[in-house]
């Protein structure tokens, strides 16, 4: 295929707005895939992305169609839409000249389409703005493209509006894929550079490396190296998703497909590292990705001792499919061995852990997740907290410092004053307002990450009955009034359980911990006291009552099935627990403290 007829493209959309519909549905129009074959959303194959219905790694396909006359091979990325895979949504505009930028006709713009548009602006790409939805019978198609040309610039006529569902104007919007989107540069004859964008990891193949060739060609058979791993393979299969693996013989400058090299260590593939023949000796690197910013850390632990090496190995099973999460061993008083996760976010965590128990056979025991600070200490060192228990004595403080992200809120008018009072309560910094049209407002405030990931995004829901949506943007690190508490129970600190909090919000805080573990922990032969303190200050206290009687002795005299009902939700409540001293902890009580945030 002749390069000036390759268009490499993307679709970016706030979550829900019909990105794996249209993906679909240009499938389907390019005659990818048969009518019969067709399935929803097939883009979204990770069984956990049909469960919940979203996309959360990007996908490439290559599609080829005949359009006025002239064949063309189209390339396009699926993306994620969730804030917390802003990362994967960056590494695919990497390898695209274009982008459709879509919006949904009744919903509007949205938080994510405005940072999603502007990375996409950044990035340099071609944009084709596209109402999606039209079809619906209330869509305000007419509002949403004035929205679109106030928050992004985009030219109201240029908008293609189309149905992603029942497939209006989708040949429309091929033909400005074509014609507005502009072919990939790069030379088929000069050195081989192939960026590495993806990866995946097959059983039996090994690692599949998704590459853009930017420049130069690969070809079957040929030896490639990893220019910044300098590691040395053999390209066993090339091809491309169409959307099924298709191998062929080889790939040229601006095409996207995926090699496999045989690659059993996933040390050996670098997400943003440069592909080049083993022979080409002077190759530059591409420039590349950013390094992906964790923004939350939590610690996983088997919930029995022995299953360490099991988790140890999902870990890394898990870790080639997914760059953006890490791990390392991380010991804990109260949990004994287990390791210390870094995720994107707060949905990146629960994915990741749901992934864990789904496709390998461990039970977790997962500590309450927390962002990173970092402490400037009286000698001048700057230490990176990652958990609680890293936090020094208040006397070794020099100065606390907590990330701030800036975040745009987006909600019709009516609900600005609600989302203030949300924002001013979690100590929120108001930095602008705007008028995306007569009726939706953009409010930009500055806010503590952590008073963000935990539940402001099921908080705004629930105060703008849906219509409110929100996107954030790491700012930096400053100076609050932090300080760590700790629990003890029965007088032992359980250092899985201590939590970094405003020194204002201490008390309350202290108080509503206590009395959830109270509720958590089962009563035992003996008194069980549960305190929270601060240093050696201890600031609230509950009392766990000893047990009277055995449980089971009110149903003597009952029926037996009842009985064994009742032993057995007791035996599977034992399986996530801990013991401290003599205590049982349940694996509940160690996520408990979030909701008392
Ligand atoms: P994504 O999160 O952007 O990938 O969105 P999906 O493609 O998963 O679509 C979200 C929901 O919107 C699904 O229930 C789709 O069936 C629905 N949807 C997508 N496109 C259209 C459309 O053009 N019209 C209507 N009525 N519904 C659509
Ligand atoms: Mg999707």
């Amino acid at each position: 295929i002749d390069q000036t007829n390759i268009r490499n493209f993307c679709i970016i959309a706030h979550i829900d707005h019909g990105k794996s519909t249209l993906a679909d549905r240009i499938l389907e129009h390019t005659g990818s895939v048969a009518k019969r074959n067709m399935q929803e959303q097939l883009l979204d194959d990770m069984e956990l992305e049909r469960q919940r219905g979203i996309t959360i790694k990007a996908r490439a396909v290559a599609m080829t169609i005949q359009h006025k006359g002239t064949t063309y091979e189209l390339n396009l990325i699926d993306t994620p839409g969730h804030v917390d895979f802003q990362y994967e949504v960056s590494r695919s505009l990497n390898c695209c000249e274009g982008a459709l930028l879509l919006a949904d006709a009744f919903q509007g713009v949205e938080a994510q389409t405005v940072a999603t548009g502007y990375a996409a602006i950044e990035h340099d790409l071609d944009i084709i703005p596209v109402v999606n939805k039209i079809d619906l019978k209330h869509q305000r198609a007419d509002e949403v493209v004035q929205e679109m040309e106030q928050t992004l610039g985009v030219d109201a006529e240029d908008v293609v509006r189309v149905s992603a569902k029942t497939g209006i104007n989708i040949d429309g919007l091929i033909d400005a894929i074509v014609t507005k989107i502009k072919p990939p540069e790069g030379d088929a004859k000069a050195g081989l550079q192939a960026m590495i964008f993806d990866s995946h990891y097959d059983e039996y193949r090994g690692a599949i490396t998704y590459v853009r060739i930017m420049n130069g060609t690969v070809r079957k058979g040929q030896k490639v190296r990893m220019v910044r791993a300098n590691t040395i393979h053999e390209v066993v299969e090339i091809g491309q998703f169409r959307p099924q693996q298709t191998p062929c013989d080889e790939l040229r400058a601006g095409q996207v497909g995926y090699l496999v090299c045989n690659i059993k260590s996933l040390n050996d593939v670098n997400i943003g590292d440069t592909v080049t023949l083993n022979s080409e000796k002077d190759i530059e690197p591409l420039p590349g990705y950013h390094e992906p910013k964790r923004m939350v850390y939590c610690g996983l632990y088997p919930s029995d001792g022995q299953d360490f090496k099991e988790l140890r190995e999902a870990l890394e099973k898990l870790a080639i499919n997914d760059p953006s999460f890490e791990f390392a061993p991380e010991s804990s008083e109260a949990l004994g061995f287990g390791f210390r996760c870094g995720f994107l976010g707060m949905l990146h965590m629960e994915v990741v852990q749901q992934r864990l128990e789904q496709e390998s056979d461990v039970d977790l025991v997962q500590t309450a997740p927390n962002v990173t600070y970092e402490v400037l200490t009286k000698r001048g060192e700057i230490l990176h907290i990652h958990r609680p228990q890293e936090v020094p004595d208040s006397g070794d403080i020099e100065e606390f410092r907590q990330p701030i992200v800036r975040v745009n809120l987006i909600q019709p008018e009516e609900f600005v004053g609600p989302v203030m009072k949300l924002c001013n309560e979690r100590r929120g910094l108001l930095q602008n307002t705007e008028y995306l049209s007569a009726t939706r407002v953009m409010l930009s405030y500055d806010l503590p990450l952590a008073e963000v990931i935990y539940d402001m995004h099921d908080r705004l829901k629930s105060i703008t009955r849906g219509y409110g949506t929100m996107d954030y943007d790491m700012v930096g690190y400053f100076m609050a009034d932090l300080v760590r508490m700790d629990i003890l129970v029965n007088g032992n600190k359980v250092d899985a359980l201590s939590v970094i909090c405003h020194r204002a919000d201490a008390d309350r805080r202290g108080r509503a911990v206590v009395k959830k573990l109270k509720e958590e922990i089962d009563r035992h032969m003996f008194e069980v006291a549960v305190q929270a303190a601060i240093g050696s200050r201890v600031i609230a206290r509950e009392t766990v009552k000893a047990q009277r009687k055995n449980v089971t002795a009110k149903c003597y005299g009952g029926d037996i099935s009842r009985k064994r009902k009742l032993l057995q939700k007791q035996k599977a409540g034992k399986k996530r627990m801990k013991s401290v001293g003599s205590v049982d902890i349940p694996q509940k009580a160690f996520m408990s403290i979030l909701s008392t945030g």
